[in-house]
């Protein structure tokens, strides 16, 4: 057993106890109940003590061993462990099981609960607006799939499917962000190295697997048997998923949550949805910034309008799995419009039917498995009562009431009335849950409870009554009486009437300022008030329980109106998002046009301003879908294309998008490659990610897909960078065929793609003015001739002197870009085969013939291009001859004929 490093045989009995249950919780923080108090010893107190702001002291052992500890009270210990689960901790509640009062010697304790940031169901643990998943994955011996699963115990949500390789479990985490992966314990260490990036900044808890169950068919059976009997085959499908939901329930109801909450698996990736990539999460910012992982600044933060959790969940969901199918797609439209055609102080006024709306799905999980607090239920009722009112009100408005969606509302809130009912008829609506009364049951509720409370109050009265009696008889004005652990009541006598005590009374206890007696007749009292507490409580308990019973019965259509209200709530939001913002609804075209007018971005617009942002018209038609974007630094290139993307994804949730007018296809998926990132840990540089990240697109992208671009092939050498963008773009145009946006400081490609007919050519204006440039951030045709960088780099704040430096290397870079300018790319052909592009090596003979009369390296020069077959190159092959042509030239000709010097200043 481990105690901390002490010798279990010093230790006291109680904290020998202590460390017994201790070796039970494991990794986990154990709460260790003690009278009023939670108490935390050795390691684990000198953990949290610090993180809770506890005092830490030590009980001293003999003469050396100190233990340290620390405690909280036991009645508000669930703030504090709620803490240090949202810190990522695991937490063993110990209480005390037999009654201190008869307990000879020690009290037995036993670890009655266990938390950890996956396995918890209590609301104030959990974050509002985002699903607490725990991640579970498996391979089977046998197989090279992964099968995965999804669990959110708070909403009973699970979603089961296949993966094909490591790389797709790593991507899943980075996308649903679970709080803890569930997996056999060998896999541990290949999982936690492929996710030692994200690990870096999340934290992620590892939890084993437990083996025999994962190898016990006949138990994997039985156990799905008994949750889903019905799902069975469809479960078996997936390779080894029957094994790991299993597994899983099997672990849930060990830990001691109930299974009877899940009513059915999901599939991972909902049906007819999109399956955007986690890349083009991060790169379009939906969730937080890339830069400081903030949510503050991302899509959410600005298109979150939504009055609930269940609405704020949903709208999750929908932003990582977008539509796909166009009939839907214009049935929300539909719904957003007829919204957002109330006006805005009639949507004022019914969104405020919902403020401060509990999560319905979280409570009703905490109703079906017995958690839920009288407190919870009354929330619980007021809330069905608040989104049934709400419901029927939306349906007054013409315009809506017809609606398939809100029609499936009105039936399925019926439950929700129900449900409000019940609960109003026994708790009273009406009142706030009152913590000091008797009974949380209204008043004729039931008769017996009834009774039984008036037993009470009238008990109550009764000792009150006798106590003034004796006050009067003995004349202690002082006297009262207070409520005693062993004794029931006692009578407190202070000092001063110490001569006035009456024969009858009993002294039970000495005080440093009084005595405490009890008498027979108090005694009497107490008991009968005892009793009637007790069958309060009893009585209490049934009705608690038949109510839970009548509404847990309401289970299932309860959950499934609670889902369909997260999206009633979500699309009237977009209606609000757009009567405010001034959105439109996108007009979605069966041709494949997308033409956006006065386009914004939805998230630089709102922190910038309206009226500092400069919209832009865009246009990809069908057959002219690419476009290269060209312009100087900081002129906007990025935002545009993002922006674009950003407006198809607003458009495909359902939602209006930022423009005055807005036709858009229905893409299949949306890709993007935008801003530099490295994965150092994970063995990866800034252009390998760049590459992997191009390579997933050439791969997945269809003639669909949207596919954006930024600066691609800039994080290496200008030859191979030029090299490569120009290969990738030609591969989106002719072989893809997808909707492109590249943006490039690449001035060269421009020649490259006039070659392409369906390439239009635009760029964003910067003018400039007595030395000075202003970013007017619109986007015109035509391409851009300055990338402007050193003026871009004086306004960041660049040293004057360096300025200067770059001003004169210009000069030499020029003539390197004039030179490759003055290439006759026109005459280039372009090869139609790729296998034609063969290494330099096999395309010229390099072997030395002698020019007389010309430096050696020079005449190499010029017998190389002599060789040169100028209609059979590649601008590619050109451009890399040319870098060959430079490097035989050598460094010192170089620097002497360009006269490239570094400078004092470098
Ligand atoms: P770089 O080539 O240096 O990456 P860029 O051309 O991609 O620059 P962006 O990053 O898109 O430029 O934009 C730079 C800044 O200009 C943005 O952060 C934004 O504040 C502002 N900006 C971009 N577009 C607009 C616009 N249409 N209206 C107003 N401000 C804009």
């Amino acid at each position: 057993m481990n105690c901390d490093g002490f010798d279990v045989n010093a230790l006291t009995p109680m904290l020998r106890q202590y460390y017994e249950l201790k070796e039970q919780a494991g990794d986990a923080v154990l709460f260790f109940r003690m009278g009023d108090f939670y108490e935390l010893f050795g390691r684990d107190a000198e953990t949290v003590a610090p993180i809770l702001q506890l005092v830490l002291t030590s009980r001293e052992r003999g003469d050396k061993n100190k233990i340290a500890f620390c405690g909280v009270p036991h009645h508000s210990a669930k703030n504090y462990y709620l803490k240090l689960l949202k810190k990522g901790f695991k937490i063993a509640i110990a209480d005390q099981v037999s009654d201190p009062a008869e307990s000879k010697g020690l009290v037995e304790r036993k670890i009655v609960a266990r938390y950890s940031p996956g396995c918890v169901d209590e609301l104030d643990a959990l974050e509002l607006d985002v699903p607490n998943y725990i991640l579970a994955v498996h391979q089977k011996p046998s197989q090279s799939q992964w099968s995965v699963l999804l669990a959110d115990i708070s909403t009973a949500e699970l979603r089961l499917g296949e993966l094909s390789n490591l790389d797709e479990v790593v991507e899943l985490v980075k996308k649903h962000q679970p709080k803890e992966v569930w997996t056999r314990q060998f896999f541990f260490a290949p999982l936690q190295s492929s996710l030692k990036d994200y690990m870096g900044h999340q934290s992620l808890l590892f939890s084993a697997l437990s083996e025999s169950m994962l190898r016990d068919e006949a138990g994997q059976k039985s156990v799905l048997q008994s949750v889903f009997s019905s799902e069975l085959k469809q479960i078996s499908k997936i390779g080894g998923g029957r094994e790991l939901l299993a597994a899983v329930l099997t672990q849930l109801a060990h830990l001691g949550f109930s299974t009877t909450r899940f009513l059915g698996v999901q599939a991972l990736q909902p049906s007819g949805t999109m399956e955007l990539s986690e890349n083009v999460v991060r790169d379009l910012e939906v969730f937080e910034t890339q830069m400081r992982r903030e949510r503050r600044g991302s899509l959410s933060s600005v298109i979150d309008q939504t009055m609930s959790a269940m609405g704020s969940r949903m709208l999750r969901q929908q932003l990582i799995a977008p539509l796909l199918n166009l009939e839907e797609i214009e049935l929300r439209h539909e719904f957003v419009s007829a919204v957002a055609g109330m006006g805005k102080t009639t949507l004022l006024d019914l969104r405020q039917m919902l403020q401060g709306l509990p999560d319905v799905r979280r409570l009703l999980t905490r109703v079906m498995t017995g958690k839920v607090s009288a407190e919870e239920l009354w929330q619980l009722g007021w809330a069905c009562q608040k989104i049934a009112r709400f419901v029927r009100q939306l349906s007054t408005f013409e315009e809506l009431k017809d609606h398939s969606y809100l029609v499936q509302m009105q039936t399925l809130s019926d439950c929700f009335e129900k449900i409000g009912r019940l609960i109003d008829q026994a708790l009273g609506l009406d009142q706030q849950v009152d913590r000091e009364r008797q009974s949380v049951f209204r008043i004729g509720f039931d008769k017996k409870l009834d009774d039984i409370v008036f037993q009470l109050t009238s008990g109550q009265d009764l000792i009150d009554g006798y106590v003034e009696n004796e006050r009067q008889k003995t004349g202690i004005g002082s006297l009262k009486a207070r409520k005693h652990k062993t004794f029931g009541m006692l009578l407190d006598v202070t000092k001063t009437h110490a001569k006035k005590v009456p024969d009858y009374f009993i002294r039970r206890q000495t005080m440093v300022n009084g005595e405490r007696f009890s008498t027979q007749e108090l005694d009497r009292l107490c008991v009968q008030w005892d009793s009637a507490q007790q069958l309060c409580a009893e009585r209490q308990t049934e009705l608690f329980q038949d109510l839970v019973t009548q509404i847990s019965r309401e289970y299932e259509s309860a959950s499934a109106a609670a889902a369909h209200f997260g999206l009633i709530d979500m699309l009237v939001s977009f209606g609000w998002l757009s009567l405010n913002e001034k959105w439109v609804r996108p007009k979605l075209s069966r041709s494949g046009n997308l033409n956006l007018k006065l386009s914004r971005h939805p998230v630089v617009e709102k922190f910038i301003g309206k009226h500092n942002f400069t919209p832009n018209d865009i246009s990809l038609k069908a057959d002219c879908k690419n476009m290269l974007i060209t312009g100087p630094n900081m002129a906007g290139k990025s935002t545009v294309m993002r922006q674009v993307a950003l407006t198809a994804l607003l458009s495909q949730i359902g939602c209006f998008v930022p423009a005055s007018q807005a036709e858009l296809p229905v893409f299949d998926n949306i890709f993007t490659r935008v801003g530099a990132s490295d994965n150092l840990i994970g063995g990866q540089s800034t252009f390998m990610v760049e590459m992997s990240e191009a390579a997933h697109i050439l791969r997945t992208a269809t003639s669909k897909s949207l596919v954006v671009l930024d600066e691609i092939g800039r994080g290496t050498s200008t030859q191979d960078g030029l090299a490569i963008a120009s290969a990738i773009f030609a591969a989106l145009v002719e072989t893809v065929g997808s909707y492109t946006m590249f943006a490039t400081h690449y001035h060269e490609l421009v020649a490259f793609t006039s070659k392409f007919p369906n390439v239009q050519i635009f760029q964003t204006l910067v003018t400039e003015k007595n030395q000075q440039i202003h970013f007017s951030h619109r986007l015109i045709p035509g391409a851009s001739g300055n990338s402007y960088g050193i003026e871009v780099a004086k306004l960041a704040g660049i040293p004057e002197l360096v300025i200067e430096e770059a001003k004169k290397y210009l000069h030499v870079t020029h003539d390197f870009a004039n030179a490759i300018h003055a290439t006759d790319f026109e005459s280039i052909e372009i090869l139609e085969d790729p296998s034609e592009m063969r290494p330099l090596e096999q395309s010229f003979d390099f072997g030395l013939t002698t020019s007389e009369g010309l430096q050696p390296r020079l005449r190499d020069v010029a017998e190389r291009l002599e060789l040169i077959k100028i209609h059979k190159t590649t601008p590619l092959q050109a451009l890399m001859i040319l870098n060959d042509l430079k490097n035989l030239l050598g460094t010192d000709v170089q620097q002497s004929e360009f006269n490239f010097h570094p400078g004092p200043h470098a």
